[in-house]
């Protein structure tokens, strides 16, 4: 991931909130033109984008740092694949970590079923159909999901699905063992002789700060 600090505010514009996740805001975006403008005469010159941006402080303090990794790792080696949503970039700055997706107008799966009610059946198994395409997309590039359920399918401007949020995805590969970073904090934390005080929060809910 790219250390730019101000790549957010440099290329894109934010238009509305998508989503909300555990650990930050999935928002719409546009990338701004050259002159550091959005072009209003050709919109459709510079195509929207969803950006997931994921705080790192929520993310350490749930040691989540694996996942956070598997997630990227994933999109990264699932490129050009039409069953999962593309990432087109990834960057950070010192609060967070920004993963640039393409834009599924068709919003979440969930959200289908809650509008539809009842889907005919033609039309569920279709939808069923091109689950089971994901998740063998998933399982052919070597990753298990782990957290499959409606929400984590997005529907296309084709309508088409497409499956998303890798946050829980494993490979076997230990930089994504979320028990890899335990151990290394830990054993960093007591080769320091470091006291974890924990936050204001942590302290009000009475943190001893003992690790085991
Ligand atoms: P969770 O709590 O389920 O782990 P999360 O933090 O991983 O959530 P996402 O599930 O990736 O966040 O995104 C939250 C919501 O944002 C989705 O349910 C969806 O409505 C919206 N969203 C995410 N990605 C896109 C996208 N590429 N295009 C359109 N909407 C999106």
């Amino acid at each position: 991931m790219r250390g730019l600090h101000n790549e957010l505010t440099d290329r894109y514009k934010v238009l509305k909130i998508l989503g909300k996740g555990s650990f930050g805001v999935v928002r719409l975006v546009k990338e701004k033109t050259s002159n550091g403008f959005t072009n209003q005469l050709l919109p459709y010159k510079k195509p929207v984008y969803a950006m997931k941006v994921i705080r790192k402080s929520a993310m350490l303090r749930t040691s989540q740092e694996g996942h956070l990794r598997a997630e990227r790792d994933f999109l990264v080696s699932s490129e050009g694949s039409r069953w999962i949503v593309p990432l087109i970039a990834s960057f950070q700055d010192p609060a967070n970590l920004y993963l640039i997706m393409e834009y599924m107008p068709g919003g979440d799966f969930l959200g289908l079923l809650i509008r539809e009610n009842i889907l005919n059946e033609p039309v569920a198994k279709f939808f069923i159909a091109e689950m089971i395409l994901c998740i063998e997309e998933a399982h052919s590039l070597r990753w298990i999901h782990r957290d499959i359920k409606p929400d984590n399918f997005l529907v296309s401007a084709t309508g088409h699905l497409k499956i998303s949020d890798f946050g829980l995805a494993f490979d076997g590969h230990w930089s994504h063992d979320t028990s890899y970073y335990h151990t290394h904090r830990y054993s960093l934390v007591h080769k320091l002789g470091l006291t974890i005080e924990g936050n204001a929060v942590d302290r009000s809910e009475g943190f001893q700060g003992t690790l085991k």
